[in-house]
């Protein structure tokens, strides 16, 4: 069912002062950064070999993100599990008595279906199912 985990989200407070660190003391290629409207953030993508990370910085204080980082400090937010088939993948995980968070996928960044999962049914992670739907990679 999982390809590979598709990327690594991060909750960061600026991507200006974090990016330096990933391009720069890591050499990762910035692959790009968007706005994401409805989950108030933005969003870069670096490539890490076979997978990617994502950092999310809120764009206002509503922003999930932006709870997240008041709450537990900057630091992973969640793990995105890149698979085929969300619909039938969401269906399997509440067949099997999995919380999701979003029952129905949505768009992520980059044009993806993605899903959340509840973390407390979840082993504590918040995992993210990801579909690149007709998306090279
Ligand atoms: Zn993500």
């Amino acid at each position: 069912m999982i390809k590979k985990v598709d990327h690594i989200g991060i909750a960061v407070k600026s991507l200006e002062d974090t990016l330096p660190f990933y391009t720069e003391v890591l050499r990762l290629p910035l692959l790009g950064i968007e706005e994401v409207a409805s989950q108030q953030v933005r969003v870069a993508f670096l490539k890490a070999g076979e997978t990617k990370l994502e950092l999310l910085e809120p764009t206002s204080s509503a922003s999930p993100i932006a709870k997240y980082i008041e709450k537990r400090g900057e630091g992973i937010h969640h793990v995105a599990l890149g698979v085929e088939s969300i619909e039938e993948r969401i269906l399997e995980m509440k067949e099997k008595g999995i919380k999701m968070i979003d029952e129905l996928p949505r768009l992520g960044a980059g044009g993806a279906h993605i899903a959340f999962m509840h973390p407390k049914s979840a082993t504590g992670v918040l995992y993210e199912l990801c579909e690149k739907k007709g998306l090279k990679k």
